[in-house]
């Protein structure tokens, strides 16, 4: 069986499933590749934040229905806490939304399919090449698959990211987490710094969220920078994490002696390591390391990057890695140059880490520190509203760029995504705003080494 496409997106999690969503609005033939079969589940904290709930609002798809959240309360080592408010921006709402991964990501699957994606259930496994290229997939199911453009979707530990050599190895910042559900009331979520012995800070943090339809949702993350062996210690503290949060008062230990299930899931964070697009591939949510460093989010990162992909294939014939490139550099690279130079750094300084989880909450009980603080590692600080927090925040910016400037994450930085010279100078820059062909597949798609247009590629059947 072989079939062509315009554009292969692998993966069918939101960064796919809201690429394929805007290119078959835009016309363009899509095959929605995912080895899963839909619904399926998927290790999460299952909090979609407020720059996703935008995402979703901008492309008029509904918002989820969940449990809605907003402040949250960080417990420190010492059980100290501070207040996070989660105040409105300019662009966007203020509050993200409890919903389980299950229902969230087979809703935009099929919001995808609708708007004319054919999905393909199969796993991605051999690349094909044509003029030393990546042409498309050979799927499990023994299914060619080509097409003009891959978006590689496919989640932290991408085959088409590894197929396509986009991936510097030793340079990559990887979490691993955990995450079970228990029986327990949650009012607000809480986040956890935990000490596994007195100053050993855990190098991230454990949650406590409200589930998406009653009960709890519990997990455990953390930082293992390249070495991914290191993934195996969430699962062995994760018992002793339960333990302390009974201790803290945030579980009772009915709900932890009730077995459920664990999932756990690889992280794929701050950019550094991954060339997020090249030739014909272009890499969206995780695939591309859009996680947060500072506190792991990645679906809102994920849905943005999988539509801004899409627009720059729809985009101007030609130059739509570029765009795709430069429209990161300036949306996620600063903040992910600073951040993931801190926890790099950070991970393997237990008493480091200690200190910063002190400081944290003793010093978040000004409301002035604790909402910027909120703002900047959020990640929220553009589109941020003008005023105290906003200004806290864009100091702890300022003060992160110059800490982390001539770090080896900047210099890996500069010789790769910031090297590219773009046309942007601000965000509202934007190649993909009012005035381009975006959303119109209109046989002038993205072609920048060959003369034929996308849009006149074939369907070849057996
Ligand atoms: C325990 C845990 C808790 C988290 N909590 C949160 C949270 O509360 N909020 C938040 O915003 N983020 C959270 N994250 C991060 C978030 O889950 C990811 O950032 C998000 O899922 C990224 O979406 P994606 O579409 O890029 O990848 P994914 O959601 O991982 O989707 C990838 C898809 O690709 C498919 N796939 C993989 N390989 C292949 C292949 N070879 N061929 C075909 N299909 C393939 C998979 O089946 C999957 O459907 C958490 C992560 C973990 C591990």
């Amino acid at each position: 069986m072989s079939s062509r496409f315009d554009v292969i997106v692998v993966g069918g999690g939101p960064a796919g499933s809201i690429a394929a969503l805007v290119l078959a609005r835009g016309g363009a033939r899509v095959a929605l590749v995912d080895k899963a079969k839909f619904p399926r589940d998927k290790a999460c904290g299952d909090i979609v934040g407020p720059r996703g709930l935008q995402v979703l609002a901008d492309l008029g798809v509904p918002t989820p229905i969940g449990r809605e959240v907003g402040e949250i309360v960080v417990v420190g080592p010492t059980g100290r806490r501070a207040l996070l408010p989660c105040g409105q921006g300019l662009t966007y709402p203020g509050h993200g939304t409890a919903v389980t991964r299950t229902v969230f990501d087979s809703m935009l699957h099929d919001i995808a399919v609708d708007a004319g994606a054919t999905a393909v259930q199969g796993q991605a496994v051999e690349p094909l090449e044509s003029e030393g290229r990546i042409d498309g997939f050979r799927t499990s199911a023994g299914t060619d698959l080509r097409a003009d453009f891959v978006i590689g979707a496919d989640g932290a530990t991408s085959r088409v990211a590894g197929a396509a050599g986009m991936v510097d190895a030793k340079r990559v910042l990887w979490g691993f987490a955990v995450r079970t559900y228990l029986p327990q009331v949650v009012d607000l979520p809480a986040i956890l710094f935990w000490e596994s012995a007195r100053w050993q800070g855990f190098p991230g943090y454990g949650w406590v969220f409200p589930g998406a339809t009653g009960g709890a949702n519990v997990g455990l993350g953390l930082g293992t920078v390249a070495d991914r062996r290191a993934g195996a210690k969430v699962q062995q503290a994760l018992p002793r994490f339960l333990q302390h949060l009974v201790e803290a008062g945030l579980l009772n230990s009915v709900s932890t002696s009730m077995p459920s299930r664990r999932l756990g899931g690889w992280l794929k964070m701050g950019m550094v390591g991954t060339i997020p697009a090249a030739g014909r591939v272009l890499l969206v949510g995780d695939a591309a390391g859009l996680v947060n460093p500072l506190q792991g989010e990645g679906i809102s990162q994920a849905m943005a990057s999988g539509r801004c992909a899409a627009e720059a294939l729809l985009g101007e014939p030609g130059g739509a890695v570029e765009r795709y490139l430069a429209k990161l550099a300036v949306d996620h690279l600063p903040y992910h140059r600073i951040t993931a130079a801190l926890q790099g750094w950070l991970v393997g300084r237990p008493r480091a880490i200690a200190a910063v989880a002190r400081l944290i909450v003793t010093a978040g009980r000004s409301d002035s520190i604790s909402g910027g603080w909120s703002v900047f590692w959020n990640e929220l600080l553009d589109g941020a509203p003008p005023g105290r927090h906003r200004s806290v925040a864009a100091m702890f910016s300022q003060l992160g760029e110059m800490m982390t400037a001539h770090t080896s994450t900047a210099r890996w930085f500069d010789a790769t995504i910031a090297g590219v010279r773009t046309p942007l100078t601000s965000r509202d820059a934007s190649p993909f705003s009012a005035g381009s062909d975006s959303h119109h597949w209109n046989g002038r798609a993205a072609q920048p080494d060959s003369s034929r247009s996308i849009g006149e590629s074939r369907s070849t059947q057996p």
